[in-house]
């Protein structure tokens, strides 16, 4: 394997598994109060969508880089930090209480760990090092026009034409592409088929001929998410995860991964702050605004008792009702808390834009209706 990354280097560091949960604690608690000076803590608290700042993502990322922290779930022989889910959610949530810059890379929540558990050793030595030196940015191709919810009736075609696929169709809502090197995707191979059989999982470079992105203008003026057409574009076959046909398989595993990586506690006790600050500079702390937001706090410590509960092995994490419930709880009070924010100061561009920005939660991942849809199956309703 390529060691221009140090993967030797990485392979004989001490997993922080060994450590007691004190000791990895302290560790932690030390290096973020180190790391994250005021400029990203600052950058941190202004943020309302998932990014922060580019410039904030940049610094910060170089930070957990160089401290073998940027990818959490990775095992250290791949460069990451080898942790645990209870490891990940203290770290996470220690980071969201000290207001770190937000980083949103599917890169890193998804597909590398997706390459790690089903890539070739060589789209290991390719993709992984250039996914934590920041060099590749993915995105993920899976829904279109007229397949969401139900994202089995895709149909964006591959036909083989030898060692390559042509990609004829479209994708939709597909976030951060204007800026991705990558997207990971799924279309049908076989025309023939229906449902999840007849499809192949590609890993397609963004800057192959035919591939063209349109962003998509949000209410909050932002244009997170964009169209891309494909208009015959090769790719290679080998450029696959999983085996031609059966990529609905490696979309199933992906997506477990994505909510066995998904830890919001945090995120929504930063929100909650926010809303505090909003309520105290902006309204005024009144018996009313007083009393919604003990609530709210009421319901964050609820939500963390279940998802300390999910990421400990109490229930299976991988479980898709765990996972349901989790989601449909977190983007839900994610929006009550951003609307007392919006309530306390709606001339406020910040407590707008957080408000608008939380919109679409309870859309991407699975709206609430299939997460409900879910949950329902498993108390055996009809
Ligand atoms: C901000 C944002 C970012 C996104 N990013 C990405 C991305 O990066 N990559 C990607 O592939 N996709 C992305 N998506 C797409 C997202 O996954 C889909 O929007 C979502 O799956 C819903 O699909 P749809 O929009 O086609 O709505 P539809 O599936 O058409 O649903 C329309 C309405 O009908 C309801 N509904 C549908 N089926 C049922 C049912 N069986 N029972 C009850 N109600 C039902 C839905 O809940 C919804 O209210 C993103 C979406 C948003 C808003």
């Amino acid at each position: 394997m390529d060691d221009s990354f140090g993967f030797s280097r990485l392979a004989s560091r001490r997993s922080d598994n060994e450590l007691e949960p004190a000791a990895f604690q302290g560790e932690v608690d030390a290096f973020l109060d180190q790391a994250l000076t005021t400029v990203l803590r600052a950058a941190g608290r202004a943020t309302t969508g998932l990014k922060s700042s580019p410039a904030a993502c940049q610094a910060w990322r170089q930070k957990l880089l160089e401290r073998g922290w940027l990818a959490p779930s990775w095992p250290v022989e791949h460069g990451g930090a080898g942790w645990n889910a209870t490891q990940r959610l203290y770290f996470e949530n220690a980071c969201a209480a000290r207001d770190a810059p937000i980083l949103q890379s599917s890169g890193i929540r998804t597909i590398g760990p997706l390459i790690i558990a089903e890539g070739s050793q060589a789209q290991q030595a390719r993709y992984l090092p250039a996914i934590l030196r920041g060099e590749h940015e993915w995105c993920q191709g899976f829904s279109e026009p007229q397949a969401g919810s139900d994202l089995s009736a895709l149909s964006l075609r591959a036909e083989r034409d030898g060692d390559e696929f042509v990609l004829s169709g479209s994708k939709l809502w597909t976030s951060f592409a204007q800026y991705a090197t990558h997207m990971f995707l799924l279309a049908r191979c076989d025309p023939h088929s229906t449902g999840g059989s007849g499809m192949v999982f590609l890993l397609v470079e963004m800057d192959r001929p035919g591939i063209n992105v349109r962003p998509i203008r949000f209410i909050d003026g932002e244009d997170e998410t964009n169209e891309v057409f494909f208009d015959a574009v090769r790719t290679p076959v080998d450029d696959r995860i999983g085996s031609i046909g059966e990529g609905w398989k490696a979309a199933k595993r992906l997506m477990a991964i994505a909510r066995s990586n998904n830890t919001t506690t945090g995120l929504l006790r930063r929100a909650l702050r926010a809303a505090q600050r909003g309520v105290i500079e902006q309204a005024g702390m009144d018996a009313g605004f007083a009393l919604l937001l003990a609530d709210m706090a009421l319901r964050v410590d609820t939500f963390e008792a279940l998802e300390v509960r999910v990421s400990a092995g109490d229930m299976a994490v991988a479980s898709p009702q765990a996972a349901s419930a989790l989601k449909l709880l977190a983007t839900e009070l994610h929006q009550a808390i951003t609307e007392i924010g919006f309530d306390a100061a709606p001339n406020s561009a910040f407590a707008q834009s957080k408000y608008f920005a939380t919109r679409a939660a309870t859309i991407y991942s699975g709206t609430s209706e299939i997460h409900r849809n879910i949950l329902a199956r498993a108390i055996g309703c009809p």
